[in-house]
C-alpha cells in the first residue's frame, strides 16, 4: 500500500459500498470521513454542449458552462451518490474536474449525498416524484 497522500485534490482511501437507499442505489462509506475530506472524483467522458442540451441526463455533470461529463461509466463510483438536501458532502470542482468533499464528520456505514444544486432538482427530482432525502421524506410511509 502506497503511503496515503493528503494533496487537497487527492481522494483518501476510503472504501464504498453501493447500497439501496429511499432514492433508490446510493453510495455508502465502509470508513469514517473527518470532516473537510476529499473523498472521491466523479468522473466521467466529455460531452459536447448539443448532447448536453438534448440529453440532460441524470449523470451529466456541468463542470462549468460549455464543459459537461457524462458521468454514467462503471469506474464512476461517485455516480451513485444521492442528491439531498440536507447534505453530508459537496461537489467542488478545480479547473475540469469534480471532487466530493464531506461538510461534516461522516459515521461509518453513512449514505453519502450532496446537493445537486436547484437547476437539477427542479428538472429531475421535483417532476419525479420529488426529493426523497431525509429531510423531505414523510416520516412514515405508506
Ligand atoms: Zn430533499
Amino acid at each position: 500500500m502506497a503511503t496515503k497522500r493528503r494533496s487537497k485534490y487527492t481522494p483518501g482511501d476510503f472504501k464504498f459500498r453501493v447500497g439501496r437507499s429511499a432514492s433508490g442505489k446510493g453510495l455508502f462509506t465502509l470508513d469514517m470521513i473527518s470532516k473537510g475530506s476529499c473523498i472521491i472524483e466523479y468522473i466521467g467522458k466529455p460531452v459536447s454542449e448539443e448532447v448536453a442540451k438534448r440529453d440532460s441526463g441524470k449523470y451529466l455533470f456541468e463542470l462549468f458552462p460549455g464543459k459537461t461529463i457524462d458521468g454514467n461509466i462503471p469506474q464512476n463510483l461517485a455516480r451513485y451518490i444521492n442528491h439531498a438536501c440536507a447534505p453530508n458532502c459537496e461537489a467542488l470542482g478545480p479547473r475540469n474536474r469534480v471532487f466530493i468533499y464531506s461538510l461534516k464528520n461522516i459515521p461509518a456505514g453513512s449514505e453519502l449525498t450532496y446537493d445537486y444544486g436547484e437547476e437539477f432538482f427542479n428538472k429531475h427530482i421535483q417532476p419525479h416524484g420529488g426529493c426523497k432525502c431525509d429531510t423531505c421524506r414523510p416520516q412514515r410511509l405508506g
